[in-house]
């Protein structure tokens, strides 16, 4: 059958060459004449309305048959989004541009009016289109197990012979909050902080898988020094009586923390801590040498806890006596005092930072004062 010769299937008349297939052109039909096509031809299809579940508490919407986590504060961006990805434009349209200027009804319900341009067989066609979305809130799976308490592992933060520190409370609940956003970068929609509570003796944290709370507990001793032990509970039995265990890692943090000043069991004098991973290092107040805790001792050598540095306070420096002591200030009486010289004084110094404890007296280095770390 030659071009010239085509007859349009539905009425029957005669196809002009021109009408026919284009070169380059995806025709859907394309033997009918340009008024049978055009008879029912819609340049955009759109779904009557458009209904977007989102969670009212983390902003998550339902997708398929799953929520997922969008970075949009606002439902309009949300309501253009899923329009766009609804509607469907004829595929020989060329030359497509559209427009959407969202009208907001109420709190719910958008009216999303699109209008569209394109050219089908040579006509430049345009085609406006409402559709309507309608917001609806949910609560979305993550949220409701929040909401329900559920968790699956346990990190309890505490410390050896001490309760932790606020600074380390607050840091191993930032830790818990930082794991938890680094899965959720990676898309992990089950991993939540479902509580944070303080304790008597330290901070608990409820967790919402067991890999979450081993990771907090590891980075948290990586920090801070310390061991964790872990321990299971059976809580329950899944649907194919697999048994479900609940673990909880027990942080304990070292007994002693950097800068605080300890008095060891052994007579060579009081040292200032300077680290509590592995074996307690620090460095002899009296002299200035270092220390390090035996292998056995780990980070919890027998000894008692004198102050810290910032309870030192700084005082003049009255003079070097010779190698082994100077005389300072005492700060709280004013009398001048003999005292051990650790090697790290600076004889040329107008004042040293002092820690008076019930030690007595002892010089501390410059650089343990907090102000100059
Ligand atoms: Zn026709
Ligand atoms: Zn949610």
């Amino acid at each position: 059958m030659s071009e010239s010769r085509a007859f349009c299937p539905r009425c029957g008349d005669p196809v002009a060459e021109r009408e026919g297939l284009r070169p380059g052109e995806a025709r859907s039909d394309p033997n009918l004449c340009d008024a049978c096509y055009f008879e029912d031809f819609d340049l955009v299809d759109a779904p009557e309305r458009i209904e977007v579940q989102v969670c009212s508490r983390c902003g998550a919407v339902h997708r398929g048959n799953r929520w997922v986590d969008v970075d949009a504060r606002d439902y309009t961006d949300i309501a253009i989004e899923e329009v766009s990805k609804s509607l469907g434009v004829h595929v020989d349209a060329t030359e497509v541009s559209w427009q959407v200027d969202p009208e907001q009804v109420d709190q719910n319900t958008i009216r999303m009016h699109c209008y569209f341009t394109g050219i089908v067989r040579d006509t430049p066609l345009e085609e406006d289109i409402v559709v309507p979305v309608k917001i609806s809130r949910g609560t979305c799976d993550r949220c409701g197990r929040i909401a329900g308490d559920y968790y699956a592992s346990i990190v309890q933060i505490r410390a050896a012979d001490r309760t932790p520190t606020t600074e380390e409370v607050e840091r191993a609940e930032a830790i818990a909050n930082e794991v938890v956003a680094e899965m959720e970068d990676t898309g992990d929609r089950n991993a939540f902080v479902t509580d944070a509570s303080e304790t008597d003796d330290g901070l608990n944290l409820k967790v919402s898988t067991n890999k979450i709370g081993q990771k907090i507990a590891r980075k948290t001793v990586e920090e801070f020094g310390g061991t964790v032990g872990d321990y299971e509970t059976l809580v329950t039995e899944d649907e194919d009586g697999n048994e479900v265990y609940r673990v909880t890692y027990a942080v304990r943090l070292p007994p002693f923390r950097p800068g605080d000043v300890i008095d060891t069991a052994d007579d060579d004098g009081p040292v200032l801590v300077r680290s509590v991973q592995g074996n307690l290092k620090g460095t002899r107040v009296t002299t200035g040498e270092a220390y390090e805790a035996s292998f056995e001792d780990g980070d919890a050598p027998e000894a008692r806890k004198l102050g810290t540095v910032e309870d030192a306070e700084e005082t003049t420096l009255v003079t070097v006596e010779d190698e082994n002591a100077v005389q300072v200030l005492d700060p709280e009486t004013y009398r001048a005092e003999t005292i051990a010289r650790p090697d790290y004084v600076d004889p040329d110094a107008d004042t040293v930072p002092v820690l008076k404890s019930r030690a007595g007296l002892h010089v501390l280095p410059e650089s343990a004062t907090p102000d100059d770390e």
